[in-house]
């Protein structure tokens, strides 16, 4: 038990490199998480190692999204990414997390996407401004509602339950995309990412989320669903 340590620091890219030993209890735990998680999905060609992280990543969400967290002075613990407006428009330029990590503004728009957004506009010293807040989060009724019609990720082939999900905008509400049901679909972290990076588009078929696949996935991107869609019943939430 004495032994127990994790070590974590950043790298230059701002990759955070994580090492950990545990009692062997902890240690069962973690490992039967992981494992469940980490498993092969249809057409997985994540490594092993990246299977890996995925799934330490997404208990991290999971964790984070959960009511019992301790809160830090009142507020619920955010990511703070700070980037240009024009810069997170253009998905081009970098963006900062508070601790002065690098982040692409890819990636400031996939937090964006489920994130409640607090604009703080910055003086020419880089100190505030102004304060606004607005809310870009689905509402616990939506959820709820996305959760009867999704069942889960919404994304082919994929088994992951809503309460591991993000509220996804088919249309980014950066360029007008609005929060309502017809335009969120819910994903699991994984997916979420591959949304973001890999070319695939949803259209809504009889108001059900339907997945066109990049032409490089199947050339002829005839459209795909998540089989849970058409399944009747109840749907956990
Ligand atoms: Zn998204
Ligand atoms: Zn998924």
């Amino acid at each position: 038990m004495a032994q127990r340590s994790v070590k974590m620091g950043t790298d230059e890219h701002g990759h955070l490199h994580l090492i950990g030993s545990f009692d062997t209890l902890t240690g069962q735990k973690i490992q039967s998480l992981l494992h469940a998680l980490a498993k092969k999905r249809a057409g997985d060609e994540r490594t092993t190692e990246q299977r890996y992280a995925d799934a330490f990543a997404e208990v991290v969400d999971l964790a984070l999204t959960a009511k019992a967290l301790p809160t830090h002075g009142g507020e619920r613990p955010q990511v703070i990414v700070t980037i240009s407006y024009a810069d997170l428009m253009a998905s081009l330029g970098t963006g900062f997390t508070a601790w002065g990590e690098p982040i692409s503004a890819g990636l400031a728009r996939q937090i964006a996407c489920d994130a409640n957004i607090l604009p703080v506009l910055l003086g020419g010293e880089g100190r505030p401004l102004d304060v606004g807040r607005s809310n870009r989060t689905a509402t616990p009724a939506m959820r709820k509602g996305l959760a009867v019609r999704d069942k889960g990720c919404a994304f082919p082939g994929c088994d992951r339950p809503p309460a591991w999900t993000e509220a996804h905008h088919v249309v980014h509400w950066l360029h007008g995309g609005e929060t309502k049901i017809d335009n969120l679909v819910l994903l699991c972290s994984h997916h979420h990412h591959v949304m973001h990076d890999e070319g695939w588009e949803i259209v809504f078929e009889d108001g059900i989320p339907t997945f066109i696949p990049p032409r490089w996935v199947d050339p002829d991107q005839k459209p795909m669903r998540n089989v849970r869609v058409d399944l009747a019943g109840e749907s956990a939430v």
